[in-house]
């Protein structure tokens, strides 16, 4: 017998008609990339998505079709995600910093048919455009004041082709199922892969993501996504801000020190999440201009590993909390998020920060395990650490065009790549990528670990650890560093600032000093090209070994 209650798709334009309605006056603030601060309400974002969604309708866009785009955080790109969902099309948003044969790759393989860029990005497509097989034109997402001279073929000013639209477009109803977004995976091995979001796994990523012990998100908060709407739905916050009538503060290019702080601070906003490079930028902004977060209460860092002692900068120095959150692509992308539960009210703060360094707990709707080499489940203790899988309806099935084959294993699960421990309480802290443990006579060391605890000390902007040929232990790490500008810190320095913080057969067997560390699109530091770079370091331990 099924109950007896309405059959109502979640669709992602139910989100801003909710909004419209009923937080109708909240703002989505963007810095432009014309240069302004622009301010828009979220009655205009869902007048001006029905807009857009009509004009699509006019360039022959129809339900099921992807649209690519490459463009900053701000108004326009979220009036086009909506528009182009609520229709039916899917929004395939591309990440800038790809090198140019991998966005090549990427809008042939998903076959985009039309293309939005930001004014930023036109010297990007002029210069591939001649590969790009499906696409037809390419709007711009500017006004006629602005528009570039530019070879682009089919180029169209975005304001104008918006002016025909009809602001009273009604939404058609489809199947929740329906494909909503794209993205694809910073693909470390191999050719990137799709993931397509659907309308229903993106409104339950929101609604669980908002959730009180998850973002806690409400209509009086002032959001700043500094995480980029093209890496992984800006971690749900475009979708979140929204449904909750929360407002959204839209960076636009500016994701410097300076700039971040400028919205922080004219615009009060209460939240903010991105990645730690970003955090870093806007902490060494602070020491050097004396400035304070005032209005700031809560920073949301994931996308790799929080550094320990960042977290104490800001929670101790500034009173702003730490939201560590972990996730992938794959889910949509929020898989834990680390907030003290109940039952853990009366644990002392300083226990409770060593709890609030991991990566946390999901929320509702993933289910979450480790397991060995051997697919057995391993304990919830702490300790045993494992391969991380997860399961959940936010949570990839398979890769679009079937790449890379069946991702699940026969009961559901799917591999984050990631190594783990989860405790007692459930909060689960990454130990490495799988690809990136250290393997040291059978034993594994978690380069996060010892990165997290070289970055602590204050002559270290940035550290990265990675695993070294040893003829004796296979592998040993090394760990590289980029000093702070003028500083002499030496490699027994840091050596000695190790000591007793981990066991003795952890400690880096060498240590390089380097300008810069390379990351990927995303911000991550890329290991790959690391282990490149080192392929034949030959470590002094090993000499002495032979
Ligand atoms: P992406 O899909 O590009 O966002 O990459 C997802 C991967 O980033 C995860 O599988 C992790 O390896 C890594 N990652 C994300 N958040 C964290 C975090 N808080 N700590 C450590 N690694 C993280």
């Amino acid at each position: 017998m099924h109950g007896l209650m309405q059959d109502w798709p979640l669709l992602t334009h139910r989100i801003i008609d909710h909004a419209a309605s009923f937080h109708g006056t909240r703002e989505i603030v963007s810095r432009s990339v014309e240069g302004p601060i622009v301010r828009h309400t979220y009655s205009e974002l869902n007048a001006g998505a029905r807009k857009m969604a009509s004009a699509l309708s006019g360039l022959g866009i129809k339900k099921g079709d992807i649209i690519g785009t490459m463009a900053w955080n701000g108004y326009r790109h979220m009036e086009l995600w909506y528009g182009a969902m609520g229709l039916g099309a899917v929004v395939h948003t591309l990440n800038p910093r790809l090198f140019p044969e991998q966005l090549v790759y990427i809008i042939n393989h998903a076959e985009d048919g039309y293309f939005f860029l930001d004014l930023t990005f036109v010297p990007i497509l002029e210069g591939i455009q001649d590969r790009l097989k499906t696409v037809k034109g390419f709007i711009i997402m500017t006004d006629e004041a602005h528009m570039p001279d530019t070879s682009l073929r089919n180029a169209q000013c975005y304001e104008t082709l918006k002016a025909g639209g009809d602001d009273g477009f009604q939404w058609p109803e489809f199947d929740e199922k329906t494909a909503a977004g794209m993205c694809y995976t910073s693909g470390t091995t191999g050719n990137p892969k799709g993931v397509l979001y659907s309308h229903k796994s993106n409104v339950l990523h929101a609604l669980s993501s908002s959730s009180a012990d998850a973002l806690a998100l409400s209509s009086v908060e002032t959001i700043l996504p500094v995480v980029p709407m093209f890496h992984a739905n800006s971690w749900a916050l475009v979708f979140a801000g929204p449904m909750t009538g929360a407002s959204l503060v839209m960076p636009g290019a500016a994701m410097d020190g300076p700039s971040i702080y400028e919205l922080l601070d004219t615009e009060k906003v209460t939240l903010t999440a991105a990645v730690p490079t970003v955090w870093q930028m806007l902490l060494m902004h602070l020491e050097e201009t004396g400035k304070t977060l005032p209005h700031l209460k809560r920073v949301v860092i994931g996308g790799a590993a929080c550094p320990p002692s960042m977290m104490d900068i800001f929670e101790d120095k500034y009173d702003v909390e730490v939201i560590h959150a972990w996730g992938m692509t794959e889910m949509s992308p929020l898989g834990s998020l680390c907030t003290r539960k109940g039952g853990l009210e009366d644990m002392p703060d300083k226990a409770w920060r060593a709890i609030q360094r991991k990566q946390g707990r999901p929320p509702f709707s993933i289910e979450m395990k480790i397991v060995d080499d051997a697919g057995e489940e391993l304990p919830w203790d702490g300790k045993s650490f494992g391969h991380l899988l997860v399961r959940g309806p936010c949570v990839s099935s398979a890769y679009f065009k079937g790449e890379g084959g069946d991702i699940l294993d026969k009961d559901g699960w799917f591999d984050t790549g990631d190594v783990s421990t989860i405790d007692e309480h459930g909060y689960m802290e990454i130990t490495d990528r799988s690809k990136d443990v250290i393997k040291s006579g059978g034993e594994w060391i978690s380069s996060i670990e010892l990165e997290n605890l070289a970055v602590g000390h204050r002559d270290v902007i940035e550290a990265a650890v990675i695993g070294v040929a040893h003829p004796k232990w296979d592998e040993r790490p090394l760990l590289i560093i980029v000093r702070k500008e003028g500083s002499k810190v030496s490699r027994e320095d840091l050596l000695e600032f190790l000591d007793g913080q981990i066991a003795k057969w952890w400690m880096p067997d060498d240590v390089v000093f380097v300008d810069e560390i390379p990351h990927t699109a995303t911000g991550k530091i890329q290991k790959t090209a690391l282990r490149e770079q080192f392929a034949d370091y030959r470590l002094p331990s090993a000499d002495a070994a032979e």
